[in-house]
């Protein structure tokens, strides 16, 4: 089960048989609803009793490895969907699927369709082809193109939209300056051996909210990387800020640590003690 009703929804008609050939969804986070259409799939098609963990079966894993031929996403090939991306699709759903019931396709962007490839589109749309499902996902399906547009069925998948930088209060210029310091400021504690990286960062934001922003800011990162990892949707935003390695002990580790060390900032201590704790603690449980 999911927790949004419109992914339960599409399940239960898949499971009575009833779904439509093709589904607009029009969403405010592309990202996430392509990561939930994602488990959506698995979930209908998994042979081993789908739990979010599944490696069992080679369905799962082909989706996880984005390898799943009977699964296309495509996505705008520069400003456009072009038609021979359209025309490509075709090809590839001319062969019976092998792990799944469908083939299935899922346009992200799709408002970025063009007459031209809306009109290789329209194949699938308009003469429903025994075994292929669409999902047509867009920001904003007012910008849509009608003849795709009118044949789907639509619904509407939003998310929480509160920001990190709106959650922390500060403003996007702030924030950015953040994003900017805290890659070098990890890449510090885990390359080199000395402990005084505590300059680096109190010598760009002296003040102890700074510095309690950008911890928040690591804990936010690390916890996207945990979801990712237990394939859960994950803000992908976060995870483009620093490389950390698959390794879920470890992460689960290092939230701990960070957590605890937020906490302490509400005491007394003194940042630079806060500051030497933390980097000897990452590192203790760095790989
Ligand atoms: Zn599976």
């Amino acid at each position: 089960m999911f927790q949004n009703p419109i992914l339960n929804e599409i399940l239960t008609k898949y499971r009575e048989n009833k779904l439509a050939h093709a589904y607009l969804i029009e969403t405010n986070n592309l990202d996430l609803a392509l990561q939930d259409l994602k488990e959506l799939i698995k979930n209908l098609n998994c042979p081993h009793n789908f739990t979010s963990k599944c490696t069992e079966c080679n369905l799962c894993n082909l989706i996880n490895l984005n390898n799943l031929p009977s699964l296309k996403i495509i996505e705008p090939d520069g400003a456009n969907i072009k038609k021979n991306q359209i025309e490509t699709l075709k090809t590839d759903f001319s062969s019976i699927p092998l792990y799944s019931k469908f083939n299935i396709y899922i346009i992200k962007n799709a408002e970025k369709l063009n007459a031209s490839s809306a009109n290789a589109m329209l194949k699938f749309v308009e003469e429903p082809t025994q075994g292929i499902l669409g999902f047509f996902l867009t920001s904003n399906k007012d910008v849509m193109i009608e003849t795709i547009k009118s044949r789907c069925q639509t619904y509407t998948l939003n998310y929480e939209t509160e920001s990190l930088n709106s959650k922390l209060n500060i403003s996007n210029e702030l924030y950015a300056e953040y994003l900017k310091a805290i890659p070098k400021y990890l890449e510090d504690i885990y390359s080199s051996k000395i402990i005084n990286h505590k300059k680096t960062l109190l010598n760009i934001f002296p003040e102890r909210q700074d510095i309690e922003n950008i911890l928040k800011i690591i804990l936010a990162i690390y916890y996207a990387y945990f979801l990712k990892l237990n394939q859960k949707p994950y803000d992908q935003n976060l995870t483009n800020i620093y490389l950390i390695p698959d390794n879920l002990q470890e992460i689960s580790q290092k939230l701990q640590i960070i957590t605890k060390i937020i906490t302490n900032m509400s005491y007394n201590v003194s940042i630079e003690l806060i500051l030497d704790k933390f980097v000897i603690e990452m590192r203790g449980t760095h790989e």
